[in-house]
């Protein structure tokens, strides 16, 4: 009996997908070896920007000072500003790690990514003034006069920071570009949008989601010691001794003993791209980028990219004419179109037939799949996210290392998309950590962590009101 590649393709002696799949296998699969020499690497660039200012992993100094006691309380206002949405919330602190929390979202089009930055703060502000309006002032709740209510910014691209409610915007990542906002303070642009609407609100802090991904899961479950974000964008947090912090000199000293970072590690390697396993779709994804060079490490694991990866395994596939031979496969050829949920419902479809991804095919893509083609894109999708998985644990590693944590263990606060809803993402990440430090790896636990750009957000604005209010800055 022929088996149903041989069916499909004119050629009689051609490669089968299971032949391809050897190759593509061989490309992205990472030894335990291999990890082990990335983490080195990346360990070293961790302590390198703890001592110099400037670095391409800027290890930002965030001046939220060590831990929440869990006794925050108030209400508070926080903006988040992510990767693909806008969410405004409404956070009441209750105390005892307890909060309430009230939310709008807005989805950002691809157009205010692009646009002046001033009009993006200017969105940001109208959104938030709406929401006071209809969530404070309707709801019958007032605003004393020249009493504003504390906000928390979370503003996810790397910032350097000078004070807690400063920050300069180093660079945009995540596919934005809005014009006139790198190199400026986008604290103070915020705050000038906020007065043109008159929106009665003080920013106390400027926060990146990972830091308040770290404080808020520290907040509900004190085991926490490091924070990380597999979403749209990837990057980690964790607190820092403040002698450490070489390069911050004695500017924090008296204050606290302990800082948090931003590790902006999703730009690790970059430029120089001497350490990680980068494909020759990689290569592409990174060159076609608004910003080539930059971002290396979140170019191989964050949901922005993992479909496009894929995609253009596909497409070259189809070059070869290994694929979709005799059918029109423009709509495939689209940069980006291919999502990064599809590699989830991949994943994920239980179907001996694989139902779900004939779906994806002909619906979005019209185009019919063999059985065999399915299997492949089923086992490559596994391919790119496990790689995915596996780098993220050498970024966690790479701290835990850094600070002495794996005889004790420590608990990960982790969130975003990826995270959340790629199925056996986590547990790959597991597999990484063991991989890495063998059975020892087993100390090292991911959880899904509390809301970070909200909840985090305003229990940091809280921390800092407290500060303030003690005369401590
Ligand atoms: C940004 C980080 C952010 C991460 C996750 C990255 O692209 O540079 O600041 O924490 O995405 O949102
Ligand atoms: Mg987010």
């Amino acid at each position: 009996t022929r088996t149903q590649d041989e069916e499909d393709l004119p050629h009689a002696n051609k490669k089968t997908m299971a032949d391809h799949l050897r190759k593509y296998d061989s490309l992205f699969t990472l030894t335990p070896q291999r990890m082990r020499m990335i983490v080195e690497a990346f360990r070293d660039t961790l302590e390198t920007g703890l001592q110099k200012k400037g670095q391409i992993v800027p290890m930002i100094p965030t001046f939220v000072f060590g831990w929440p006691t869990g006794e925050e309380k108030g209400d508070f206002l926080a903006v988040d500003l992510g990767g693909t949405n806008l969410r405004v919330c409404l956070v009441t602190l209750q105390g005892e790690g307890k909060f309430e929390l009230t939310q709008s979202k807005y989805r950002l089009t691809e157009e205010q990514k692009q646009e002046e930055g001033q009009k993006l703060f200017d969105f940001c502000a109208e959104c938030l003034g709406n929401f006071v309006k209809s969530n404070i002032v309707s709801a019958g709740g007032k605003i004393e006069e020249g009493k504003n209510i504390p906000l928390g910014f979370t503003f996810s691209y790397p910032c350097s920071q000078e004070r807690i409610d400063h920050g300069e915007l180093i660079r945009w990542t995540k596919g934005f570009g809005a014009p006139n906002t790198e190199g400026h303070d986008v604290a103070a642009m915020f705050r000038e949008a906020l007065v043109k609407y008159e929106v009665p609100v003080t920013l106390e802090a400027l926060i990146n989601d990972t830091t308040g991904t770290l404080i808020a899961s520290h907040y509900v479950n004190p085991s926490t010691k490091i924070a990380v974000i597999f979403g749209t964008g990837c990057n980690a947090a964790y607190m820092e001794k403040l002698p450490a912090i070489e390069k911050l000199g004695n500017l924090g000293e008296g204050s606290a003993d302990e800082m948090a970072i931003n590790c902006e590690w999703g730009a690790f390697d970059s430029f120089e791209h001497e350490h990680l396993p980068r494909t020759k779709y990689d290569i592409i994804v990174d060159e076609t980028s608004n910003k080539p060079g930059e971002q290396s490490f979140e170019k191989l694991i964050s949901g922005r990219y993992l479909g496009e990866i894929l995609r253009l395994v596909i497409c070259e596939l189809i070059d070869e004419g290994v694929l979709f031979l005799g059918q029109n496969t423009y709509k495939i050829e689209i940069p980006y179109v291919f999502d990064t949920a599809f590699l989830s419902l991949m994943e994920s479809d239980p179907t001996d037939e694989l139902l779900m991804i004939i779906g994806i095919f002909t619906h979005f893509f019209a185009l019919e799949t063999t059985l065999a083609e399915r299997q492949f894109f089923k086992a490559l999708a596994k391919l790119v996210g496990r790689r995915a998985a596996r780098l993220s644990a050498c970024g966690i590693a790479a701290i835990v290392n850094k600070m002495g944590y794996l005889e004790e263990g420590c608990s990960v606060g982790a969130d975003g998309s990826l995270y959340n809803k790629y199925p056996g993402f986590a547990d790959r990440v597991h597999e990484g950590l063991v991989d890495i430090f063998g059975v020892k790896g087993k100390n090292i636990v991911t959880h899904h962590a509390e809301d970070g750009s909200g909840v985090g957000s305003a229990i940091i604005a809280a921390m800092t009101k407290n500060r303030k209010d003690a005369g401590i800055f």
